[in-house]
């Protein structure tokens, strides 16, 4: 069954379901994007700091290779990270991506975080990078402003390194902001989106700017209990998405999984989602969420289990913190 897809200000398609990469060991990610392949997945959702681009372009190669699959029909996003959002960093990071993903071009290259942070050369950065100097202590900002960074991804398009450009992370004002210069449209918004995070204002926003959404972290809390302290902090005292009444109720009437349901509340708003999966079961069906309905009743009891709860707050769990949802 082909996955629908959502149409991008920059006239590409995107499909509606993809994998997401974060956490996928580089070791594993040949096999994992390969098999994600097999499954039906078209996207897959990288990012450099997920230190798995090169991996996971041999997986897609390999099912290119065998026929499976062609280079039209899969969707890249990638993203940039934080410490090299200067023009001449961010070309040259969009090469090197582009280049260790094996397949041409990006389909879709995102700044990862509206926010820079001082260059470190990507030899000395060590996964997790997250926002640390090479060392792993200090966090230094760079004096580098938006338009800088969005110019230079408008000469990744322009390079055909990547065929559309969009942000993620970015609040309403750098929306607005990036829409006075934009030469090329910011084609889509990642963000994270969960009934507990459900930003509905956001949301309109992009969605009437035609700028696609992307949730990450669908199932709120169950991607932060597998990480350090810092970040599980928020997440382990809070119900797991799967178990509440809303969610519950409608995978019972609809005959799907909570996760299912989930994924279905995203995806029936228009908003494309990207779930991560190692287990053969789940991510297949992680994939099956736009072929039935949840009713307006229960997409709203849904949406009202929103508390604002932000997982992926570096302005919570860095030392010194960084308030960029403020
Ligand atoms: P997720 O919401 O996809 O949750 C992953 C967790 O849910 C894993 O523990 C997995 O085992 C479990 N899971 C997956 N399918 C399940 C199912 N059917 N039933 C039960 N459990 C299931 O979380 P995520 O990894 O945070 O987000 C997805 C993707 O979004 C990432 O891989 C990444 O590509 C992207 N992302 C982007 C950003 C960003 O800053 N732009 C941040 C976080 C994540």
């Amino acid at each position: 069954m082909p996955v629908s897809s959502v149409t991008l200000a920059s006239g590409q398609e995107m499909p509606l379901v993809g994998f997401g990469l974060w956490k996928v060991p580089a070791e594993k990610a040949a096999d994992i994007v390969y098999n994600a392949i097999k499954v039906g997945y078209r996207l897959f959702d990288g990012a450099y700091d997920y230190q798995n681009e090169k991996e996971a372009g041999q997986g897609v190669m390999r099912a290119i290779s065998e026929g499976i699959v062609k280079r039209e029909e899969i969707f890249i996003t990638t993203k940039l990270w934080n410490n090299y959002h200067r023009k001449d960093h961010a070309l040259q990071m969009a090469k090197a991506q582009n280049e260790a993903w094996g397949l041409g071009y990006l389909d879709l290259y995102l700044i990862h975080f509206p926010v820079a942070l001082e260059y470190i050369d990507p030899e000395t950065l060590r996964y997790p990078a997250w926002w640390m100097d090479a060392e792993h202590k200090t966090i230094r900002s760079a004096k580098v402003p938006m338009h800088e960074t969005w110019q230079a991804l408008e000469e990744v398009v322009d390079a055909g390194i990547a065929k559309s450009i969009g942000i993620s992370n970015a609040q309403a004002q750098t929306l607005y902001d990036i829409q006075t210069y934009a030469r090329h449209p910011i084609s889509a918004l990642q963000i994270e989106h969960h009934p507990y995070l459900v930003q509905p204002d956001l949301i309109t926003l992009a969605q009437e700017k035609n700028i696609a959404v992307t949730a990450y972290s669908t199932f709120g809390p169950q991607s932060f209990l597998e990480l350090p302290p810092a970040f599980r902090e928020r997440a382990k005292d809070v119900p797991p998405l799967f178990e509440v009444k809303a969610v519950k109720a409608a995978a019972a009437r609809t005959a799907k999984s909570p996760a299912q349901v989930l994924l279905r509340w995203a995806t029936q708003r228009n908003i494309a989602v990207i779930p991560k999966s190692n287990n053969v079961d789940r991510l297949k069906q992680n994939l099956e969420v736009t072929d039935f309905d949840l009713t307006e009743q229960e997409l709203k009891e849904i949406s009202a289990l929103d508390v604002g709860l932000r997982f992926n707050d570096p302005g919570f769990y860095l030392d010194e913190p960084l308030r960029i949802f403020a």
